[in-house]
């Protein structure tokens, strides 16, 4: 099958220019080049997706300094395990050598030799991701398919390249899981077996490695999705027992998607996944998944704000009262607990709810007016009076006993007589 045509109509002018750079270059230098992953299987199903991947039969990082001499392309990177990447306009490519990995043990990083496009193929996760399109000059366009990648797409199956596939490398049962997600996908009869069979093997991958691949879930346009199918599977509570994917999860992460302005979304899912943990089981999930100490601190957060939320649930709290009970929160804590609370039937909670958002929209941008400059021409020292004087305006603000600068002064000066 030969997608000349096709790549000429799904590459951006630049990105195509650049290809053809590539392509023309490797000629030069007797070596062989192709587009390869995710970029092919997207293609064929009609994706857009321009993150592409390209692997050199030869030394990639000489052919991407070649094009960065003869071209507008810059070289961003280099490495010396032999991979390189490009820019040009707005678009980035990665060049990488044809390798051959081996694996030591399970879980391990795997032990890398050079090697021709079919061993960097065989490496692969799964089937459908094992295409590649020559860009030689002879057979350009040409679709390279050792492995059924095309018929799986057609059959809409996720497939690993061989038995020992997730035991190598448990990391793909998440990624397996984000596929089969995202495009509605199936696993594959024995593929599902197997799966099923080496979830233990979660055991042998680092924290890190472990959180990045759920971080890759939560870019996804319906991480909750895939977050449902491994709580089905009993993937979550291998990674920790507490974790757990039900509806609840699935309707916040929807909320939490709908929010105008879903700074730090990613934090919020997370701090969302672990709504149902104790603040003392929390730690061993921090400490397995290797979580920064930022987002630690909101996931702490969380929690510590879940089990004081009932002091909220008055109806006639000040918006004072309201702002001194949520100020030490990471405000993505608040915005989960907001997510949590957001219930039609129950009214405490609903109480809880509004209170959350004043506070999130509201009461944290409250300033005064007045400043420690003005204060002072107030005739009001520097020091503990000031700071005092500043602590009453804001909360008069905050309350609505004073709007206007006039309002603020009148009440500065009445204080300091005070004083
Ligand atoms: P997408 O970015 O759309 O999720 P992709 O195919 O580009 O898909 P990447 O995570 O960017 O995925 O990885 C690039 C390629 O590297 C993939 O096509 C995949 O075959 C391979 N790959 C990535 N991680 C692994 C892994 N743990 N085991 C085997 N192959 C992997
Ligand atoms: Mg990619």
């Amino acid at each position: 099958m030969n997608l000349a045509r096709q790549i000429k109509q799904y590459l951006p002018r630049q990105l195509l220019e650049l290809v053809n750079d590539i392509s023309k270059q490797a000629a030069e230098q007797g070596q062989r080049v192709y587009l390869v992953g995710g970029v092919v299987r997207d293609l064929l199903l009609g994706y857009p997706n321009f993150d592409l991947d390209l692997v050199v039969e030869g030394d990639a990082v000489k052919l991407a300094q070649q094009v960065a001499e003869t071209s507008q392309a810059k070289l961003l990177a280099h490495h010396r395990f032999g991979t390189a990447k490009l820019r040009y306009g707005n678009f980035t490519l990665d060049l990488a050598t044809a390798r051959k990995e081996t694996y030591a043990k399970p879980g391990a990083l795997p032990t890398v030799t050079p090697g021709i496009l079919k061993d960097d193929l065989l490496r692969r996760d799964f089937s459908i991701n094992t295409m590649a399109i020559s860009l030689a000059a002879n057979d350009y366009g040409e679709l390279v398919d050792p492995y059924q990648g095309k018929s799986d797409l057609e059959h809409r199956l996720i497939r690993i390249l061989h038995p020992g596939s997730f035991s190598d490398d448990a990391t793909r049962i998440l990624r397996g899981v984000r596929y089969e997600q995202r495009f509605g996908f199936e696993f594959e009869a024995q593929t599902a077996q197997l799966l099923k069979r080496d979830i233990p093997m979660l055991d042998t991958i680092s924290g890190d490695r472990i959180r990045h691949e759920l971080e890759l879930i939560f870019k996804e346009k319906q991480p909750e999705l895939a977050i449902k199918r491994l709580g089905e599977l009993g993937v979550l509570p291998r990674i920790s027992p507490f974790l757990k994917g039900d509806g609840w999860i699935a309707e916040k992460f929807d909320k939490a998607r709908r929010l105008k302005k879903p700074t730090q979304l990613p934090s919020l899912y997370f701090c969302l996944l672990i709504y149902s943990f104790s603040e003392k089981n929390i730690e061993q999930f921090l400490a397995r998944l290797n979580i920064s100490t930022k987002l630690s601190r909101a996931i702490r957060d969380t929690l510590r704000l879940k089990t004081r939320l009932p002091l909220l649930g008055k109806p006639s709290l000040k918006p004072s009262e309201i702002y001194y009970l949520l100020r030490e929160y990471e405000p993505v804590a608040i915005q989960a607990n907001a997510i949590a609370s957001d219930e039609k039937e129950d009214t405490p909670s609903l109480i809880v709810h509004r209170y959350l958002q004043l506070f999130l929209t509201k009461l944290r941008y409250v300033r005064t007016s007045l400043d420690g400059k003005e204060l002072k021409r107030l005739g009001i020292s520097a020091g503990p009076e000031m700071g005092q004087v500043l602590q009453v305006l804001h909360k008069a603000k905050l309350d609505g006993e004073v709007s206007t600068r006039a309002d603020e002064k009148k009440l500065a000066l009445s204080l300091s007589l005070k004083l």
